[in-house]
């Protein structure tokens, strides 16, 4: 599944081509991805005009002239491909490679300026069609069951130390596990958990509460855990965008970025904490993959 920077990444990719354009077609070749789409789905969304893309943690927002969102999600395996006459790329950067099967792009957007002049089209590509699209009013959005119960975002500036004192005091829950609860925050997937778990060197087995616990010492490791989180989230999404731009400008084409884990996928190598020594271990929990080191993570 894209994480969150992934997400990002697509965003920031999809945004200059769209935002503006008016869309002259939809060509829907399915009544249903995740779920069904909506009805009149295609027919709704011709002939408005795009003014705004943005994301709440992994929903795509695609703001319409008319007061609806067009929602999107990636699932599993997602992906837009945007063709023009002079190229055709895939903005965002994935840990796995995308599709690019062409009997998987289900739906194709048809862009254009306001006179009807053809600029591009942005296909969505799927294969495992756990992605879906769906149509909510962008005064209704909050109160929608996919974003009521959201916590809140990584990347703003209302996860800090305090906020995590705040949101974990009294769990017994590990800490992974709290991290991952997306009524707490929002958008953080099993990569980016482990990897702001090691950076802060802090236990993904301790308990949640432990970090409102200790005034001073767990006090200081809740700030460090949301300095951690940024820092991750921004390293990933600028290496994301810079590999978008190298690739463009090899051949058009963007294929997947291989990020620099610390722990995660990395089982059995030396942790890179300088001083430490100690060994990456990979342990199951809750189902999940769990990458840590045993040695400076406490
Ligand atoms: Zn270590």
């Amino acid at each position: 599944m894209p994480e969150l920077p992934e997400v990002e990444t697509v965003r920031r990719g999809l945004a200059p081509v769209i935002e503006g354009a008016r869309i002259l077609n939809v060509d829907q070749r399915r009544g249903d991805l995740r779920f069904p789409f909506h009805e009149r789905f295609a027919s709704r969304l011709v002939g408005r005009t795009i003014t705004g893309l943005g994301r709440r943690a992994k929903y795509l927002l695609t703001d319409l002239d008319d007061g609806t969102v067009l929602v999107m999600h990636l699932g599993m395996s997602g992906s837009f491909r945007i063709e023009t006459a002079a190229e055709s790329g895939t903005p965002g950067e994935f840990y796995r490679d995308r599709s690019k099967d062409p009997r998987h792009d289900h739906v194709v957007f048809q862009l254009g300026d306001s006179a009807g002049t053809v600029r591009s089209n942005v296909v969505y590509n799927d294969p495992r069609r756990f992605g879906f699209m769906t149509l909510v009013p962008r005064d209704a959005l909050d109160r929608h069951p996919l974003f009521a119960h959201l916590g809140i975002d990584p990347t703003g500036n209302a996860l800090n130390g305090p906020i995590l004192r705040t949101l974990f005091a009294g769990k017994v829950t590990s800490l992974k596990a709290a991290l991952l609860d997306q009524r707490l925050i929002a958008g953080l997937g099993n990569i980016y958990v482990c990897e702001a778990l090691h950076r802060a060197g802090l236990s993904p087995f301790r308990a949640a509460g432990t970090l409102a616990e200790n005034a001073w010492q767990d006090g200081m490791a809740a700030d460090r855990l949301a300095a951690a989180i940024h820092a991750v989230v921004a390293e990933a999404i600028a290496a994301g965008g810079s590999s978008l731009r190298d690739h463009r400008q090899a051949d058009g084409t963007l294929g997947y970025f291989q990020h620099s884990f610390s722990v995660y996928d990395r089982a059995g190598r030396v942790c890179p904490s300088p001083g430490c020594g100690g060994t990456i271990e990979r342990r199951m929990q809750n189902g999940r993959s769990t990458f840590y080191c045993g040695t400076c993570q406490i």
